[in-house]
């Protein structure tokens, strides 16, 4: 999917932010993440020759970039406008093209891991012996919690593999 393109138009994309980047806050930098803006246009210009709603992000993303600063230095409404904008464009790419967030998948698996372990040990414990129930909570948790994040482990280090991740 990726390679071999030459990515003309996110490089534009990429030029239009270098030339906003000394009207916008350091530290707003870092907690908006203008590189992954730098990265979903990447990603978009890969995707828009096969996807006809990727295509149209394209002008919304040259737009986004455009007025960054205004964006990002306006009021709380700007700022909030400028997240929930970068959240449809994210959310396309999660939903259609199988995309997710840097290690994602662990902290998802590992949250139904300790959950679910939890549940069937504690509930076990219940049934065989209720005064041992605190003891099954604390093993399912355990054992639910290193299960899920090898699980999770593994599904992020595909993602990565397959440059799946923001
Ligand atoms: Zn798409």
């Amino acid at each position: 999917m990726e390679n071999k393109k030459l990515n003309v138009w996110s490089k534009q994309i990429k030029d239009i932010i270098n030339t906003k980047i000394d009207l916008i806050h350091k530290k707003d930098y870092k907690f908006y993440k203008i590189d992954r803006l730098e990265r979903v246009a990447e990603v978009i210009d890969n995707l828009s020759d096969n996807c006809q709603v990727c295509e149209s992000f394209k002008t919304e993303i040259k737009t986004i970039a455009e007025t960054l600063p205004e964006l990002l230095n306006g009021t709380v409404n700007k700022r909030a406008e400028y997240e929930k904008r970068n959240e449809i464009i994210i959310n396309h790419l999660k939903q259609n093209h199988g995309f997710s967030y840097k290690d994602y998948f662990t902290s998802f698996f590992s949250f139904i891991g300790f959950t679910v372990g939890a549940a069937i040990f504690g509930s076990l414990m219940w049934f065989i012996n209720k005064e041992y129930l605190f003891f099954g909570l604390f093993v399912g948790f355990a054992i639910g919690l290193i299960f899920g994040r090898i699980v999770g482990r593994k599904k992020d280090k595909l993602q990565e593999k397959r440059q799946l991740i923001f």
